[in-house]
């Protein structure tokens, strides 16, 4: 049985039991509660969690290193940067352009006064200043900043080592070879880890839905609903559009390929988690060359978050309306600004983006109290924006190798390329 299928039966099972359990109205105290869920099954999905994260650090300097080192800090280099991030930012601002747009002909905070809000006690932090961001970017200390896992510090530093590397001679090239090395390693573990991936979702999809709140979304459909449409519309035409017409490959095949990162990102709710994952099926399923993939997909795990910024488009004009306050063309095109900015800073672990929904609301003057609205339903939603994040992190990537003539058609054209199958001792 295929990986997919695999994962796919685990998770609906995961949902079943989960569904089960909270139907029947067990206490939180039951046996079932306090050893199933709680014990086994939500220790079941921290290991698997933490076995992803445990990779990313790694994978993300060594397999960096390697492609600094091919790319050599040639022209390039600048070319592939620039045009990464100009894509990450150009379909981000599409895609809460498109939420904007629904949410304003859907209009789901009207009539929505009925819904309670809930109170919610998180004060917005002060947005660091450009300057401050940028500053921080540089690391000082590389050790630190993998041991916190600051992905930017780590990628600036990774950077570095490897385009040293090229231009060091033999002592480079010795090295270099050994960092190859590790990369095929820390390959080969990845795929080991993925193995698990249908047990690891089964435990995190049932330990979820035990307690996913039916009548909260009952009552906020109309949010729901919108978010959803948009997100969809965004996966399905958006990125496909641009496959289609900027890499002239076949989209179609390019999604069932990147299917296995985006339930992992559904399941853990984290692009951050879910990194190796994608990495992995970047490079060796769709056939993007590792100097291309080993920076956009990284970069695009910190930075790029599509999925969030359609979750802030709907909820900043979900808010607007609920508290009756009409917003002019200039709020909105602010909204588009902050949440470009916000889906940057947003960090790629769970329910972040709701955090740093609370700077788009105060650059146009709505309450922040408005969260308290929609925290209720956002864990449901945090995983379907995840998993448009991670689309949008490998489409772009795909996108720049495809330009660069570094994305190797046969792997992409072969739909068993990379298949990770199960292994026989
Ligand atoms: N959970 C999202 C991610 O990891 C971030 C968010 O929108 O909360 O990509």
């Amino acid at each position: 049985m295929n990986l997919t299928v695999r994962i796919l039966i685990g998770m609906i099972a995961g949902l079943m039991l989960g569904m089960i359990i909270q139907l029947s109205g067990v206490a939180d105290d039951s046996w079932i509660q306090v050893y199933l869920v709680q014990g086994l099954l939500d220790a079941g999905g921290q290991i698997f969690i933490a076995s992803l994260k445990l990779m990313v650090v790694p994978l993300v300097f060594v397999s960096l290193v390697c492609g600094a080192a091919s790319l050599g800090g040639h022209g390039n280099m600048g070319r592939v940067g620039g045009k990464t991030i100009a894509l990450y930012l150009l379909t981000t601002g599409i895609a809460i352009s498109i939420a904007l747009m629904l949410a304003l002909v859907i209009a789901p905070g009207e009539g929505a006064s009925g819904v309670d809000i809930t109170p919610t006690d998180f004060v917005p932090n002060e947005p660091a200043s450009i300057k401050d961001t940028i500053v921080s970017i540089f690391p000082t200390n590389p050790i630190a900043a993998m041991a916190d896992g600051r992905m930017l510090q780590v990628i600036v530093f990774a950077l570095l080592l490897g385009i040293a590397l090229s231009r060091s001679g033999e002592a480079g090239a010795r090295i270099n070879a050994i960092f190859d090395d590790l990369n095929a390693i820390l390959m080969k573990l990845i795929t080991m880890l993925i193995s698990l991936a249908p047990y690891g979702v089964f435990c995190l999809m049932a330990v979820l839905f035990t307690k996913v709140g039916w009548a909260e979304i009952g009552k906020l459909a109309a949010y729901f609903g919108t978010v959803v449409l948009a997100l969809v519309l965004h996966a399905s035409l958006v990125y496909p559009a641009l496959l289609t017409l900027l890499a002239r490959i076949n989209p179609v095949r390019f999604v069932g390929k990147m299917r296995e990162p985006m339930l992992v990102a559904f399941s853990t709710s984290s692009s951050g988690a879910t990194l190796p994952v994608t990495l992995r099926t970047v490079e060796q399923r769709v056939g993007v060359k590792n100097e291309v993939a080993a920076f956009a997909v990284p970069l695009g795990a910190t930075i790029n978050m599509d999925g969030t910024a359609i979750m802030q488009g709907v909820a900043t004009v979900f808010i607007a309306q609920f508290y009756v306050i009409d917003l002019t063309l200039a709020d909105y095109l602010m909204v588009i600004l902050t949440a470009t900015l916000a889906s940057i800073g947003t960090a790629g672990v769970p329910g972040v983006g709701l955090i740093m929904l609370a700077m788009v609301l105060n650059q146009v003057g709505l309450p922040v109290e408005g969260i308290g609205l929609i925290i209720g339903i956002d864990r449901l939603l945090d995983m379907l924006r995840t998993s448009v994040n991670v689309l949008g992190d490998g489409t772009v990537a795909t996108i720049v190798a495809r330009s660069e003539d570094d994305l190797d058609m046969a792997v992409f054209e072969d739909p068993d390329a990379g298949r990770v199958v199960p292994e026989h001792h």
